[in-house]
């Protein structure tokens, strides 16, 4: 089932951002070490109790030159569309104003849950002034602040009790997966030629909202797949669809949905900075990912023209070093009919357990053929591994001394154990850990 979405709302300078800053900030991730990509602030995953969720701060989405009330109701719009829960952020320093009062009258025509939160309640004498805020007419306020942390985890329980009944993980064989990337590249184009090649399944299970815009097919090799609806696929004709950001966190929420992601790149225009940002999300997310060339025909091509593009992919994606590429096309169709035997693999990648002992026998020829590193007089040495997760593939590698792994020790590592064992496709995630 897809995690939550929860999402932040309110007029700007109430604190929206340092809020989801704090939440975003709660969680507990092993994957926080991943260098080289910017980190969006408009979305972020969390958890809280055990419950994991999406946060979307809708202050960070820019809707343009819109006038400041239309932009502020925009948001607010947003998130009746995409949040299951919506957090309206208020300030008690600045008291209630006209703007709170026209994003309250918005929030009454959902009927998701609303969550009221009065934040800069930086101590007990402010606190006496939330009791004005019943008059929004939005429940209990919940008295918050974000810069003390005050608060937060009333916030959070407020939240997660909203989230529904988590239901036994139902044994789900279809292979979840999305295309992205930036307007134009052909991502339609693509659903509808793939949908072509294959049989699509017409379900009639109720599933959630979002489960339902899935289209469903399955191939002649008798595998089931989901496709997930991303941004630009179903246009809905409301003027923020346009704006970029918004484009971004339909991508961000296809992608966690997702168990591979395609990268849609354009060969006629080749690849572009929006590309790598694009792609950075899909990697941080921990993803399968495949690099999906499209337009290929339209290329003139020679002995090099392949070539060429593969090491300019690899020299702009430097961390997706792990990703598949296939050079495709929408309109001729050419090598589509390899795409689902692809995705199949990544993903059998991704799900890949390694054994203690075969895995621990790599390291030590590993590191029998190139000996771990020294700091100071001191050398590192490498005890024991154990793959803890997968989807992304995660190994605890127990050390002497975490600092003193080397990045590119560590990184010989990664490619020792990628050689061993086929993890082409999805990124693989390497703990370092102190051995008590
Ligand atoms: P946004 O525009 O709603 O995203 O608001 P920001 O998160 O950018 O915060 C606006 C201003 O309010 C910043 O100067 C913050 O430091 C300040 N602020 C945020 N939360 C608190 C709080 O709990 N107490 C106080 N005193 N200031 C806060
Ligand atoms: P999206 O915005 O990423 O969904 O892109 P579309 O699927 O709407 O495609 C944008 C344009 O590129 C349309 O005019 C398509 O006909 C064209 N297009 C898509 N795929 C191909 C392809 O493989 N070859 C060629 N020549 N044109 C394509």
């Amino acid at each position: 089932m897809a995690n939550p979405v929860v999402a932040i709302v309110g007029r700007p300078n109430v604190g929206k951002s340092t809020v989801f800053n704090r939440i975003a900030g709660e969680r507990i991730s092993i994957v926080d070490d991943m260098p080289g990509v910017t980190r969006d602030r408009i979305y972020a995953h969390a958890e809280w109790t055990g419950r994991q969720f999406n946060l979307i701060d809708t202050g960070g989405i820019d809707l343009g030159d819109e006038p400041f009330l239309k932009q502020i109701t925009e948001q607010a719009e947003i998130a009746m569309d995409e949040a299951d829960v919506i957090v309206f952020v208020t300030s008690i320093r600045e008291g209630m104003t006209d703007a709170d009062e026209r994003v309250a009258r918005m929030l009454y025509q959902t009927d998701k849950p609303v969550i009221l939160a009065v934040n800069k309640v930086d101590n007990q004498e402010l606190r006496q002034d939330i009791y004005d805020y019943y008059s929004l007419g939005l429940g209990d306020p919940i008295a918050i602040s974000g810069v003390h942390g005050i608060g937060t985890g009333d916030l959070l329980d407020a939240i997660v009790s909203h989230f529904p009944a988590q239901t036994e993980e139902e044994d789900d064989q279809r292979i979840k997966f999305s295309l992205i990337g930036r307007p134009n590249v052909g991502k339609s184009s693509l659903v509808n030629a793939i949908l072509g090649e294959n049989r699509v399944i017409v379900s009639n299970i109720a599933g959630t909202t979002r489960d339902a815009i899935d289209t469903q097919f399955v191939t002649e090799a008798g595998d089931e797949f989901a496709m997930i609806d991303t941004a630009g696929l179903r246009k809905r004709g409301k003027a923020y669809e346009n704006a970029e950001r918004y484009s971004v966190l339909r991508a961000m929420s296809a992608i966690d949905r997702s168990d591979v992601v395609l990268v849609v790149l354009n060969a006629e225009e080749g690849i572009r900075e929006q590309d790598k940002r694009i792609a950075g999300y899909a990697h941080e997310a921990g993803r399968g990912i495949i690099i999906v060339v499209n337009k290929w025909d339209t290329l003139k091509k020679d002995n090099h023209t392949l070539t060429d593009f593969e090491n300019a992919i690899r020299s702009n994606f430097a961390y997706l070093d792990y990703a598949s590429i296939i050079f495709v096309s929408a309109k001729t169709h050419q090598r589509l009919p390899q795409l689902p035997a692809m995705i199949k693999q990544v993903h059998e990648n991704q799900q890949r357990r390694v054994q203690s002992s075969v895995l621990n026998d790599v390291l030590m020829d590993a590191i029998a053929t190139n000996p771990t590193p020294s700091m100071n007089g001191k050398k590192l040495r490498v005890y024991y591994a154990t793959q803890v997760a997968v989807a992304p593939p995660t190994f605890i590698i127990f050390v002497n001394d975490p600092d003193l792994m080397h990045f590119s020790y560590e990184r010989f590592l990664e490619n020792q154990i990628r050689h061993a064992f086929d993890f082409s496709g999805t990124p693989v995630h390497l703990i370092i850990r102190r051995r008590k």
